[in-house]
């Protein structure tokens, strides 16, 4: 089936989501601010003119539907509007802007069933403000409780003062999603070398973040012989590329030490003590435990502490071949693409929402970064692929 996309409206809603919280060095975009709200009016706007309802759950979804939507199996497009702070024009706001217009557009169509179309723009995505990612997608499946709305921006302010008065009371309301699609921007460079148009998700990594301090003796850095020195920085640059070969030997894994800090951090005083940060991704959560566990057992004398983990999220079979056949149909090309980014659609595939993701060829591969970028034509033909999926879905 082909539905015919509105590209004007494309261009518009897109171009008017990103007049907001634009600066020549990037878009930012924190959730519970007014550049949010305005980036979500845009696309409210065009909603409510087509006669959906629009309106915000306790944790700060926006929800776009039809004043006649069931309560569950609804066909669900989104992503987020927010960035990270001096982000891309894309990530996040493709999503919900091509989720739009592929739902538009079908309801233009009059494809039947169409009650069932919805679109969620998803609240905090990126975590940035509050160190909270996929805030509003794990409200929903109940990751979270009421002390969340404790936490504080760099400002001090807390998500409760910002807005969040009662986030958890969205518990819950991922049930009403039947399926779900999320459009994205490509976030490194499998699809432009294969010179293919979309990659569809076959999975999120398995992601984990720990937090590690070695000690040793500060001293004197003329007096300190070589010999017998205990120079913490030198421990930890150890474990820096033991890191990065344990991570090399598994097929798949990922290994960073993005963070450290040396104490007490004088030119001429050895090191007495280094803290930093692992951050460890592999397609399976095995794979990515191991990289870490290699790591305890290789520095005994390292403290190695858990912060937090994400499973790996394996998105739907069935979406997945049905979103292959339905471009090969308008003669788009596609490829299979796990992704080691953290996604709302992961979270609700970790809680059995059947879900996929759609990626756009990205030609630099760069994303966080206001180069990030997508041809229109590829947005375009994402939209096509989308539109066609969700009719589908509504049978
Ligand atoms: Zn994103």
């Amino acid at each position: 089936m082909s539905i015919a996309i509105d590209s004007d409206l494309y261009r518009r809603l897109f171009a008017g989501v990103n007049e907001q919280g634009y600066s020549p060095d990037g878009w930012t975009r924190a959730p519970w601010t007014d550049e949010l709200r305005a980036a979500e009016q845009v696309v409210i706007d065009a909603a409510v003119a087509d006669g959906m309802v629009c309106e915000h759950d306790p944790a700060g979804n926006l929800w776009i539907t039809d004043p006649n939507a069931p309560a569950d199996g609804l066909v669900v497009a989104g992503s987020h509007l927010d960035t990270v702070p001096k982000g891309g024009a894309f990530d996040g706001a493709l999503g919900v802007v091509g989720g739009l217009v592929a739902v538009l557009a079908l309801r233009a169509a009059g494809v039947p069933n169409a009650e069932r179309l919805a679109v969620i723009s998803f609240c905090d995505e990126e975590g940035s403000r509050f160190n909270t990612p996929c805030f509003g997608s794990r409200t929903m499946v109940g990751t979270f409780g009421d002390e969340v709305a404790d936490a504080q921006d760099k400002d001090g302010v807390s998500m409760r003062e910002a807005g969040a008065t009662d986030p958890t009371k969205a518990a819950g309301l991922h049930k009403r999603i039947g399926c779900y699609f999320e459009i994205h921007v490509e976030q490194g460079l499998a699809l432009d070398p294969a010179d293919t148009t979309l990659g569809i998700a076959t999975s999120l990594s398995a992601r984990g973040r720990w937090e590690w301090s070695v000690t040793g003796e500060a001293n004197h850095a003329g007096t300190t012989p070589m010999v017998g020195r205990r120079d913490a920085l030198v421990r930890a640059a150890e474990l820096v590329l033991a890191a990065k070969t344990e991570a090399e030997v598994r097929d798949g894994a990922v290994a960073t030490i993005g963070r450290i800090t040396p104490w007490p951090g004088g030119t001429n005083v050895v090191p007495g003590r280094v803290s930093g940060t692992l951050d460890a991704r592999a397609l399976d959560n095995a794979t990515r435990d191991a990289v870490v566990q290699a790591l305890v057992d290789g520095f005994p004398d390292v403290t190695i502490e858990h912060r937090s983990t994400d499973d790996a999220a394996i998105f739907d079979t069935g979406l997945i071949a049905d979103l292959h056949a339905g471009a090969a149909e308008l003669g788009i090309s596609s490829m299979d693409l796990p992704s080691y980014a953290g996604h709302d659609a992961g979270t609700l595939a970790l809680s059995d929402v059947p879900s996929v993701m759609i990626f756009t060829r990205s030609p630099n591969g760069i994303s966080h970064n206001p180069a990030e970028h997508s041809d229109e034509a590829v947005c375009l033909d994402a939209i096509r692929v989308l539109a066609a999926a969700m009719a589908r879905q509504l049978g």
